[in-house]
């Protein structure tokens, strides 16, 4: 599950938080892989992909997994994360960045984020740096690139690995650069709610060129089967640690046609996030709310769209006055540093912009399919909030 919301009463609501998108071909695709012959996985269509992937974005190597999630363990693992390793990450993020992490027995290090921005605060990130630590995860929130040479730049002083978890960030940009091909791994989500999917899934963006052989063994249970199929050795067998990661190529197939229609969702969803923004323009021009900041150096990637009310108190009626007329408005994060499971484990340093932005975030309905009527209907709505 991705987000902690209240359903008040499903049947009545009119404007859903997320509709997927399947476009023409999407099932006929998972046919033909079928009738293919065989739909394990590293077949035709996941070769596909990531061919893809790696042409248009420039990763060293792409391979899809079955979850952002695994994407993100992968990274672990190909990190070398041991017990007792510290790997610093924002606080404001999903359970997954931080469990990739935790299952290896690391230590996770939370920092605090920018104060307008809900990405982590490259300038904090040094004080936290002792003699354990291996690694930073970065996360691109919405999309909006973290400030990468910042990051890149300490990495390198201090010799560790960099994770960009850009599950948000298919198509978006630093610099010019694609988001996930700046660090030495990058995670990706192909999750139902995010801008390219397959119901579950999700992709590895290999760049750190020592870990291109090996991140294809761990990716394969720790056998050297696809150098094997390349006809590159004579025998396939156990030759290093790994899990199953490889999703089916029926999922593959599926992905493929989102992949073949990406300009046309993203220019979709970009112009649903501009659309917003401009129809709330005025909310905010007036004092009652704060639209997102985009740096200079971002882009906007059309995954989700979030506004900040001026308080927590606020936040929740805003919700409340929202769902009342059956839109599916929800927010995120908790906070993992003060989650149920991290608070004993967290040092209690005060991450006071994390606090901000998990108290006065407001998520709108975000989705390729979501009408012109339905995002004045909603803005009328946040507008009428500040009329009551
Ligand atoms: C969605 C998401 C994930 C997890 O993705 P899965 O594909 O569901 O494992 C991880 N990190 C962030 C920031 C996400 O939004």
């Amino acid at each position: 599950m991705q987000f902690w919301f209240t359903i008040h009463n499903s049947a009545f609501m009119k404007v859903f938080f997320n509709k997927p998108h399947y476009p023409i071909g999407s099932f006929l695709a998972v046919y033909k892989s079928a009738a293919g012959g065989t739909i394990a996985g590293n077949g035709k269509y996941t070769k596909r992909c990531q061919q893809f992937f790696e042409e248009k974005y420039g990763f060293r190597k792409a391979l899809l997994t079955t979850s952002c999630t695994d994407a993100l363990e992968m990274a672990a693992i190909l990190a070398g994360i041991q017990n007792g390793d510290e790997v610093i990450m924002p606080s404001f993020t999903f359970v997954s960045t931080a469990n990739a992490f935790l299952v290896k027995g690391a230590k996770v290090i939370f920092s605090d984020t920018l104060q307008a921005v809900p990405d982590i605060d490259p300038d904090q990130i040094e004080s936290l740096i002792t003699s354990r630590t291996k690694a930073i995860a970065v996360v691109h929130y919405s999309g909006i690139a973290c400030d990468m040479d910042k990051i890149m730049a300490i990495a390198a002083r201090h010799n560790l690995f960099v994770i960009e978890d850009a599950a948000h960030a298919i198509d978006s940009y630093y610099k010019d650069k694609p988001l996930g091909s700046i660090g030495h791994f990058g995670a990706f989500s192909f999750h139902e709610t995010k801008n390219i999917f397959c119901g579950e899934g999700g992709m590895i963006a290999v760049n750190d060129e020592q870990s291109l052989g090996r991140s294809e063994i761990i990716w394969e249970k720790g056998t050297n089967r696809a150098a094997f199929f390349r006809g590159e050795v004579d025998k396939y067998g156990w030759v290093d640690v790994g899990s199953s990661f490889l999703p089916s190529d029926a999922l593959a197939a599926f992905l493929y046609i989102q992949l073949k229609n990406l300009p046309k969702i993203q220019q979709k969803r970009i112009a649903i996030w501009n659309r917003y923004y401009d129809e709330l323009r005025p909310l905010e021009d007036n004092g009652f709310l704060h639209l997102p900041v985009i740096p200079s150096y971002a882009t906007v990637s059309g995954n989700l769209f979030y506004f900040l009310t001026r308080s927590n108190a606020e936040r929740d009626k805003m919700l409340k006055h929202l769902n009342s007329y059956g839109i599916q408005a929800v927010f995120h994060y908790l906070p993992l540093h003060s989650s149920p499971y991290f608070t004993g484990k967290h040092d209690g340093r005060p991450l006071p912009n994390t606090d901000n932005f998990a108290n006065c975030i407001v998520r709108l309905p975000f989705f390729y399919g979501l009408k012109k009527s339905e995002i004045s209907f909603i803005v009328e709505k946040v507008g009428e909030f500040f009329k009551l």
